[in-house]
């Protein structure tokens, strides 16, 4: 059966080989949409392991958590800028999945969801979902929830369209974004503890006025703000 599975499986490989979505290379059977050169050369921050780092000193006395972090470092073209820009724009919403895994699997390691029950994507407004097809952060959020077997929960929502924010200053993107989100199901993370899961986090301003949001509606939520990637 396993040989029959095997042999099946080279054959799907001749007539549509897999290869990595960075560098073009064969993917061995265990390596799934990145090989693992690529992986590993993908830069981390590592601010999972400090105390008080970074990424939570952008949200320490703004809005209450328990930790943040992000987790690979964003610089505009890189790699990982590409491979972003790819799972946004170009209908590869599967990388943003397989980064959501690598993404959940080394912070599980690491003790940073300790306490967490849950996770919820940064909603996307439903036009704009449904012009570009998908939300790429609820790809993410699946990636990280196949890691570690916390459930993503179906809580919130982008309530009204905003501008885009590409070349906002921070408290232009605070005003664009003020009133944007809702908790739709309060009851459900009422005493829980909920990994919010964002793509990039440039100025922190979607973290912020979402965690600001849910901690007014929810006081009693536990939240832990994740992003896949932050700039530095
Ligand atoms: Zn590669």
């Amino acid at each position: 059966m396993r040989a029959m599975r095997q042999f099946l499986s080279d054959i799907a490989d001749f007539f549509l080989p897999r290869t990595c979505h960075l560098c073009g290379c064969h993917l061995r059977d265990s390596e799934k949409t990145f090989c693992i050169r690529c992986i590993e050369t993908l830069p981390r921050s590592l601010y999972h392991l400090m105390p008080l780092n970074p990424m939570e000193r952008r949200f320490a006395g703004i809005v209450p958590f328990v930790r943040a972090t992000g987790h690979f470092i964003y610089s505009r073209n890189s790699e990982l800028a590409s491979a972003v820009h790819d799972m946004k724009y170009r209908k590869f919403p599967s990388v943003g999945k397989r980064l959501g895994e690598i993404v959940g699997e080394e912070l599980n390691m690491a003790g940073f969801f300790s306490g967490a029950d849950s996770i919820a994507s940064v909603p996307m407004h439903w036009w704009k979902e449904a012009r570009r097809g998908y939300n790429q952060t609820d790809y993410i959020a699946a990636g990280i929830s196949e890691a570690t077997g916390l459930p993503v929960l179906d809580v919130l929502e982008a309530s009204r369209s905003h501008k885009t924010q590409t070349a906002m200053t921070l408290e232009q993107r605070q005003a664009n974004l003020a009133g944007s989100f809702r908790v739709k199901d309060p009851s459900a993370i009422e005493g829980k503890g909920l990994v919010i899961v964002d793509d990039v986090c440039t100025t922190g301003a979607t973290l912020r006025t979402l965690a600001a949001e849910i901690a007014t509606a929810v006081p009693t939520a536990r939240l832990y703000l994740l992003s896949l990637a932050v700039t530095v």
